[in-house]
């Protein structure tokens, strides 16, 4: 079975291509085909990189902001040139795409429709830099593929979706919540996979465990997850909310919100750039919203990088704190993503404040860059795993999911 992925960033487009016999393996394969279009690195360029697990690559600039013009020549390079690993589109037996809002309506995954895509355009109100992307790259495929070919949507907000009512609902008036104005939280594919990878390393049934992921990268969210469900997290009606992240506030008074808008002259749209694009780590830094970065700015003694470090630093553990609370007890952390997996600092912080519980991790492993192992010394009241997030994985084990079900 041959699965594509495409998983669209705000600016970034991911891709891969899994191939495996009829039976779902354990772990995840080492993908067939990899891509990503890269649109950080220069305005207006799109950064093309390309690799086959055979090793043949291919690097291409070109002058485009055309999410659908790029997406068609990184799918190009699956069945043409240096990198063509499959004679033709029709190789392909299912798409399969993470999108980032599903609303209420969308708490599984599902296949690909004209009424889900009519659902995820009104759904980019709620996430304006992502579902539009999400929708290009599904019609990207039905230019080039036809329409006979399955896609499937896995959403960001599923595994969110039976998050308590005391947790879903914000205290404003209860129309809000009957208008769809509610917690969501993001993350989800993400959240799910750990937890479920969670169980696996520590040889136990999902629904026994109380864990508290941290996805933390250059969007955080944190995760309660009881019984293999989510039932209190960060993020709430944007991935705005919560803690702070590398360009984003996370939670603020909304009262602040209110004097910009009146006193400081804001407008709507200043107010945006401002609190995705121009806060968290780079709006206290003034330097840059990469966690390494403010490391070596650190060393080299910038008090305000250790100032955005610390803030990064109390946030974490006060959303911590909020979890352990909602979930009445704990089995296990874990840290997963950019900063989670690779930034022992981090780990070190957030769990020196929960030593007074008995959460002891092993310093010297939390050093050895492991992954997909426990850190926690045999002596700590908790297990503390670090993994490695697979995403694109767990939206492929989903699209063959659907698919055996529909056989
Ligand atoms: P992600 O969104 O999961 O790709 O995470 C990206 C972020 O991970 C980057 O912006 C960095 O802040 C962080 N990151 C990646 N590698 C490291 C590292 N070795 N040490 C600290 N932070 C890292």
């Amino acid at each position: 079975m041959k699965i594509l992925i495409l998983n669209a960033g705000s600016s970034s487009q991911k891709s891969c291509l899994y191939e495996f016999n009829s039976k779902l393996p354990d772990r995840p394969p080492h993908p067939l085909w990899e891509a990503q279009i890269d649109w950080t690195r220069q305005q207006g360029i799109a950064a093309l990189h390309v690799k086959t697990r055979q090793g043949a690559t291919l690097n291409q600039e070109i002058a485009t902001t055309s999410r659908k013009e790029m997406t068609m020549t990184l799918l190009k390079t699956l069945w043409a040139g240096d990198t063509q690993v499959i004679p033709e589109p029709a190789a392909l037996d299912v798409v399969g795409h993470r999108v980032v809002h599903g609303g209420q309506e969308y708490q599984h995954s599902t296949i690909v429709t004209p009424a889900v895509k009519a659902a995820i355009a009104r759904l980019a109100t709620l996430a304006p830099a992502h579902n539009p992307a999400n929708l290009e790259g599904i019609e990207a495929i039905e230019h080039i593929l036809g329409p006979q070919i399955p896609q499937v949507a896995v959403f960001d907000t599923a595994f969110h979706s039976q998050l308590p009512l005391a947790a879903a609902l914000y205290p404003g008036p209860y129309e809000w919540f009957e208008q769809g104005m509610r917690r969501y939280g993001f993350h989800g594919i993400s959240h799910q996979y750990c937890a479920e990878r969670a169980a696996q390393i520590l040889g136990r049934d999902l629904r026994t465990l109380r864990l508290i992921n941290c996805h933390l990268g250059n969007g955080c969210s944190l995760a309660a997850i009881r019984e293999g469900h989510s039932i209190d997290t960060t993020m709430g009606f944007t991935p705005l909310e919560g803690l702070m992240m590398g360009t984003r506030s996370g939670s603020i008074d909304p009262g602040l919100l209110i004097h910009l808008l009146r006193q400081e002259g804001y407008t709507v749209d200043r107010l945006d750039q401002t609190l995705n694009k121009g806060s968290g780590l780079l709006g206290i830094s003034g330097q840059s919203g990469d966690l390494r970065q403010i490391q070596t700015a650190i060393a080299a003694g910038d008090a305000r990088a250790q100032l955005a470090l610390d803030l990064y630093i109390h946030r974490l553990r006060s959303s911590i704190g909020a979890m352990l609370a909602s979930l009445g007890g704990l089995d296990a952390m874990i840290f997963t993503a950019g900063v989670g997996e690779n930034s022992s600092l981090v780990r070190a912080a957030a769990c020196e404040a929960f030593g007074f519980l008995g959460w002891k991790l092993d310093s010297e492993k939390n050093e050895q860059r492991l992954i997909d192992q426990d850190l926690a010394t045999p002596n700590s009241s908790i297990r503390i795993l670090v993994i490695h997030t697979q995403e694109d994985w767990a939206i492929a084990r989903e699209c063959q999911k659907l698919l055996s079900q529909q056989l």
